[in-house]
């Protein structure tokens, strides 16, 4: 495997960035994961704007053009072959002696990206049974619209679904409401059909997928509601799903000790998995 760091090309098992990386020493950066399917890349514009509006949020420069970032995507998926996988790319406010302050102007960002393939079909095998999720206070900072490192709640968040058997944590805020998942976002199916997540503001990040899924929804006629909702709500929902970038719709099954439905990932669920790449932006890779 090869990695980009910083200009060059590196043996993955050699890729590093300096110890005094301001992204190593204080979380002091942004990142990206984008899918590659059948050899596109996934609603790439959607996350390299999502990228800038990070890097602007915390005042980190843009580190190299747009042209010049979807190059190096493109160089990397050649290089590490993948057809179907995941792209991972991290900008840092660069490398300087540790101090809170910013560093001085000048001071370039780090940029390093890498990309693997997951197997097709992989992560249908895991949507075909569907997942269990729990919940967890949410206790993360209320800039979590900014995509950055800083993933520290989130680690120990998955880590204890993982140790009671689940695949997500939900965090939940102290009005009751589910905000998100440590690394998807959060929807429930009432019996209606409609669909049910919460609104994009500062309390969550605003998933390319949960954008995609949106527009999804519309092209089919679900209705949505972007609004709150509560652990009990969730509860009593007819189906429930996570989205992301790695694990696009993936059906809810569990949430803490309650079974929803039949246990079984529901039919609207299954649907919005299947026609997912029918409302995103597909750049081939020439
Ligand atoms: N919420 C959080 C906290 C995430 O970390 C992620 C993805 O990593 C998402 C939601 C889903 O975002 P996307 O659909 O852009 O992958």
């Amino acid at each position: 495997r090869v990695a980009y760091v910083n200009g060059q090309y590196v043996p993955h098992s050699q890729a590093a960035v300096h110890v005094e990386d301001r992204g190593y020493q204080f979380s002091d950066g942004v990142y990206e994961v984008c899918e590659v399917w059948r050899e596109q890349i996934v609603d790439m514009t959607a996350h390299l704007d999502r990228l800038d509006r990070s890097l602007s949020e915390l005042q980190i420069a843009s580190p190299m053009s747009r042209a010049a970032l979807v190059q190096v995507m493109k160089e990397v998926i050649s290089l590490n072959r993948v057809k179907n996988g995941l792209i991972y790319m991290q900008v840092s406010r660069g490398v300087a002696p540790r101090d809170h302050y910013f560093p001085p102007a000048g001071t370039l960002p780090s940029v390093v990206m890498t990309a693997k393939s997951v197997p097709a079909g992989k992560m249908d095998k895991v949507a075909a049974q569907g997942v269990g999720v729990i919940t967890v206070e949410e206790n993360r900072w209320d800039r979590v619209d900014i995509k950055t490192v800083g993933l520290l709640p989130n680690v120990l968040a998955k880590q204890k679904a993982k140790e009671a058997g689940a695949r997500e944590a939900w965090f939940v805020d102290k009005n009751g409401l589910v905000t998100e998942g440590g690394s998807t976002n959060a929807w429930i199916i009432l019996k209606n059909s409609t669909l049910v997540t919460r609104p994009a503001t500062h309390g969550i990040l605003k998933g390319i997928t949960r954008a995609g899924v949106l527009k999804l929804a519309e092209m089919k006629g679900f209705s949505v509601e972007e609004r709150g909702f509560s652990l009990e709500e969730a509860k009593s929902a007819q189906e429930a799903f996570l989205t992301s970038a790695s694990g696009l719709v993936m059906p809810v099954v569990k949430i803490n000790e309650t079974i929803l439905g039949d246990g079984r990932p529901g039919p609207i669920v299954q649907d919005l998995r299947k026609s997912f790449h029918e409302a995103s932006e597909l750049i081939k890779l020439e």
